[in-house]
């Protein structure tokens, strides 16, 4: 039997031989219900690095394992506790940054998983699937380009066939590349944009919907972007906007049959997204910085989101925006 995580029968039992000489006295919680040992306190501004970064740029779409310092999707911290025992999750943009942190965390809530990424994305990918192996879950990687409606249709059958089913959809994959401003997008990066980010949520949630029974939930990772855009994130920005509002709308054709979708918004995230050609190096530098918290998030911190709203408990949250901006911003 573990200290940390007994009922109260066996902690009344095992009074005698030790947590009766703990200095803190665990709070007991009602008949067959775990309860835990108190958490430690953390204080977030001082969890994770904080700016001067290193300057750094990778192609795109970039590398977790080669940034410096390496994010934290949790890989490490992330605790499960059963939350989504057998449900099937597909996440696109699974391999790294918030996808990967969500794909670690349902694992290890008891779910099976699909992470969706591009082809390039293989070293950072394998160690995903390793995790969900290792968290007793199936774990399944099904790489290719969403900017493509016949990928996104076999991406989705694909997964519903490994999975036998399909109950928690996180549309999360997205392309960012700064530029000064509007003048110095062409019509070929402008189209990259919009396919990656507004066309493949199309085509990944157009798929899904006939296969998502009433208590399934799609999440949508939008950003602070769609209501405050930079004007070196034009392209981006503006997809942004149209993610929230698939948030909303969808929510109100599906929440009557039983499907909630809601939307998670990052402020400034340490991930591959910004080393890829999402920052320059003189943003990155001074990443996160401009937030009260002043620091960038780390994916890890915005996996319980991702896992709440896929939880059954979250039954009265849809068409909502959840933000994780470090004091900044407005989802
Ligand atoms: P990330 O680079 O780790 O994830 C983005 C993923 O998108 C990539 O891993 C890649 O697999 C996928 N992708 C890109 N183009 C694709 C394509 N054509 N086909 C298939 N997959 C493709 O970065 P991230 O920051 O974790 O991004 C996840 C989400 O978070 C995105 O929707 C992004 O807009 C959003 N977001 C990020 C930040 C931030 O600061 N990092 C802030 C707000 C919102
Ligand atoms: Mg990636």
């Amino acid at each position: 039997m573990k200290k940390e995580l007994m009922t109260r029968r066996q902690a009344v039992a095992g009074l005698g031989v030790g947590i009766a000489g703990l200095a803190v006295s665990p709070a007991f919680a009602t008949d067959g219900v775990a309860f835990s040992a108190p958490a430690a306190l953390q204080d977030p501004t001082t969890k994770y690095p904080r700016p001067p970064f290193k300057p750094q740029q990778q192609p795109f779409p970039g590398l977790a394992s080669k940034m410096d310092p390496r994010p934290d999707h949790g890989e490490e911290s992330y605790k499960g506790s059963g939350r989504l025992t057998g449900r099937k999750a597909l996440i696109t943009g699974g391999d790294s940054g918030m996808g990967r942190a969500a794909a670690i965390a349902f694992a290890r809530e008891g779910a099976d998983v699909v992470i969706n990424y591009l082809p390039a994305e293989e070293e950072d990918a394998r160690e995903v699937i390793a995790l969900i192996t290792k968290a007793g879950r199936k774990g399944y990687a099904i790489p290719g380009d969403l900017r493509e409606e016949s990928f996104c249709k076999r991406l989705v059958e694909d997964s519903v066939k490994r999975l036998g089913g399909l109950d928690i959809v996180v549309s999360n994959a997205a392309r960012q590349q700064t530029k000064p401003s509007i003048l110095d997008i062409s019509t070929e990066d402008f189209d990259a944009t919009i396919k990656t980010n507004i066309y493949g949520p199309f085509w990944l949630l157009k798929a899904s919907i006939p296969h998502l029974k009433p208590g399934s939930s799609i999440i949508v990772t939008t950003s602070e972007q769609a209501n405050d855009p930079s004007p070196e994130l034009f392209d981006y920005a503006q997809t942004k906007a149209a993610n929230t509002s698939t948030v909303r709308s969808l929510a109100k054709f599906l929440t009557p049959k039983g499907v909630r979708v809601n939307g998670v918004a990052p402020g400034p995230i340490w991930t591959p997204l910004q080393v890829g050609g999402g920052a320059t190096n003189e943003k990155l530098t001074s990443f996160g910085k401009a937030t009260p918290m002043g620091r960038p998030g780390q994916p890890a911190e915005l996996a319980s989101i991702y896992v709440q709203l896929a939880d059954n408990s979250a039954s009265y949250s849809t068409g909502q925006i959840y933000g994780a901006m470090g004091g900044g911003g407005q989802p």
